[in-house]
């Protein structure tokens, strides 16, 4: 099965992926992931992406549809996560057959707020929240122990920045997606187990088909 995770920052497409990834096997492919993994290289590729990044603009759409091809190649279900965020990278992955969009659909009040207390482990792979989904020991990742750190571009001005983007780029995508007849929308306002059992519904009701 291939998914798409859609929706605003903050919405918790990552956690839900994570999730995902564990319950089904899905492999778990995040744009952000591997930018910020370009990004660590260090190379001049990598520090162009790092400044776009950092302010919360969007990296080129051919570097990051390039980068996710590569990733899924070969891959028979995958969750794509943050990736398309603009309707030229949905046509330009239009051969991937996606069978489902998810939309994680959250009001702007409740995203700003889950910012505060968001917070990644220094490889970036794991997501955890101070309130919502704490990890066993303060300050320490649960999966490797590594430190529980806040993503530069999870500062309130870069937030700002973000959303201004999801709206312009991002959002046509739902009706994109409504018009294909692919995507469910599920509420991600509740908490992370709440929102994660409502997905998984849906992706057990596909795969019944
Ligand atoms: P994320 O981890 O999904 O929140 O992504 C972090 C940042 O990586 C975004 O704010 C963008 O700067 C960049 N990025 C991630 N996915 C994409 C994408 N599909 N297209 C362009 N830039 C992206």
């Amino acid at each position: 099965m291939k998914i798409i995770l859609l929706g605003p920052p903050g919405s918790g497409k990552g956690t839900v992926s994570e999730k995902l990834e564990k319950d089904f096997n899905f492999a778990h492919v995040s744009a952000g992931e591997l930018l910020r993994e370009e990004v660590k290289k260090g190379t001049t590729l990598g520090k162009d992406i790092q400044k776009i990044i950092e302010k919360g603009n969007l990296v080129p759409d051919n570097l990051v549809t390039e980068l996710i091809k590569l990733e899924v190649t070969g891959k028979k279900s995958f969750i794509l996560d943050g990736f398309p965020r603009t309707l030229k990278q949905a046509e330009a992955t239009a051969e991937l057959n996606i069978n489902l969009v998810i939309y994680l659909e959250v009001p702007e009040e409740i995203v700003i707020e889950r910012f505060s207390g968001r917070r990644v482990c220094s490889t970036g792979e794991h997501g955890y929240h101070l309130k919502y989904l704490p990890p066993k020991k303060e300050g320490v990742c649960d999966h490797d122990g590594t430190k529980l750190v806040q993503r530069k571009d999870d500062r309130p001005e870069v937030i700002k920045e973000r959303f201004k983007i999801y709206h312009k780029e991002t959002q046509p995508l739902i009706d994109y997606y409504k018009q294909k007849g692919i995507l469910k929308t599920v509420d991600a306002s509740p908490n992370p187990e709440k929102v994660y059992a409502a997905v998984k519904k849906v992706v057990q009701e596909l795969k019944k088909k």
